[in-house]
C-alpha cells in the first residue's frame, strides 16, 4: 500500500496490521519508531482510504514529530532521556571539578566543570568512547569464540560514527568496524551485529552459507534484526 501524502513529505513508514482485538473507536494508531520511521497499525478490515483520511486528518501531528525526530538536539538537561545498553536513563547534570559520568538505577549522573552544553557534551562523549570500546572489546572476544574453530586470527577492532549502517568489515584486512551508536542498544543485539560481521570476515556475501552460519551462531537472528531495526543508527 502507497501512502501518497507521506511519500510526499519524505516520511518512511511501516504499515502493520495490528492482532490485538480492537479498542472502542480505536481503529488506526501511528506512531514514531526509535528509527525514526512512522508506524501505522490498523485493526482487520480497514480500507486504504480510511488510513489515508486518518493520515491526512493527523498530518499536523505527524509533521510535527517527524521533525522532532529528524533532529533530536541533546541539550543535557536534566530528565532528558539517554539510552544506553538499550536501557532508558534520566540525565542528571551536576557542576563540578571532576568530570565524570555515572550510570545509577534509572539515572545517569553526568558532572562538568560547568552548565554549557559543550562542557557537558565533550564529558558524554569521552565516557561513551571509553564504554564503547569496553564492551565491544569483550563482545567480540565472546563472537571470536564461538568461532574459534572456523577463525584463527582475532580481527582487529575500530569504532566509528555511522550514520545509517551499524557496521562493516574488511576480511582482507581480518578488520570489523563498529559503529558507536551500538552502544545505545541492548547487549545482545551488539553481539547479533558483531556476529554478522564476523561471519563476513568467512564469507563477504549474503549467501546461503553465509546465513546458515550465523543462523546457527545466533539464536533468532531474524527476531534481532527486526529489534535492532527500532534503534537508530544516528543516536548520539
Ligand atoms: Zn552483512
Amino acid at each position: 500500500m502507497q501512502l501518497l501524502l507521506l511519500k510526499n513529505l519524505g516520511i518512511d513508514y511501516v504499515l502493520k496490521p495490528s492482532k490485538a482485538q480492537p479498542k472502542k473507536g480505536l481503529r488506526i494508531a501511528v506512531s514514531f519508531l526509535r528509527n525514526g520511521k512512522l508506524s501505522i497499525r490498523y485493526s482487520k478490515g480497514i480500507k486504504p482510504e480510511e488510513i489515508e483520511a486518518f493520515i491526512a486528518k493527523n498530518l499536523v501531528w505527524i509533521k510535527t514529530a517527524h521533525q522532532k525526530q529528524l533532529k533530536p538536539v541533546r541539550l543535557f538537561v536534566q530528565g532528558e532521556d539517554y539510552l544506553y545498553l538499550g536501557k532508558s536513563y534520566a540525565l542528571m547534570p551536576y557542576v563540578s571539578r571532576h568530570e565524570t559520568v555515572i550510570i545509577n538505577g534509572g539515572q545517569m549522573h553526568l558532572y562538568a566543570k560547568n552548565a554549557s552544553v559543550e562542557a557537558k557534551k565533550k564529558v558524554v562523549e569521552v565516557w561513551k568512547t571509553k564504554q564503547c570500546e569496553m564492551v565491544f572489546q569483550e563482545l567480540l572476544y565472546q563472537g571470536f569464540q564461538r568461532l574459534q574453530k572456523k577463525m584463527t586470527q582475532f580481527p582487529q577492532l575500530q569504532i566509528k560514527n555511522y550514520k545509517s549502517r551499524w557496521g562493516c568489515c574488511y576480511p582482507q584486512k581480518n578488520l570489523i568496524i563498529l559503529n558507536r551508536a551500538l552502544i545505545h542498544v541492548p547487549i545482545e543485539l551488539i553481539l547479533y551485529v558483531i556476529m554478522h560481521e564476523l561471519v563476513h570476515l568467512l564469507y563477504p556475501n549474503h549467501s546461503a552459507e553465509f546465513h546458515n552460519m550465523l543462523a546457527s551462531l545466533v539464536p533468532d537472528e531474524r527476531a534481532k534484526k527486526r529489534q535492532l531495526s527500532q534503534f537508530r543508527p544516528d543516536y548520539q
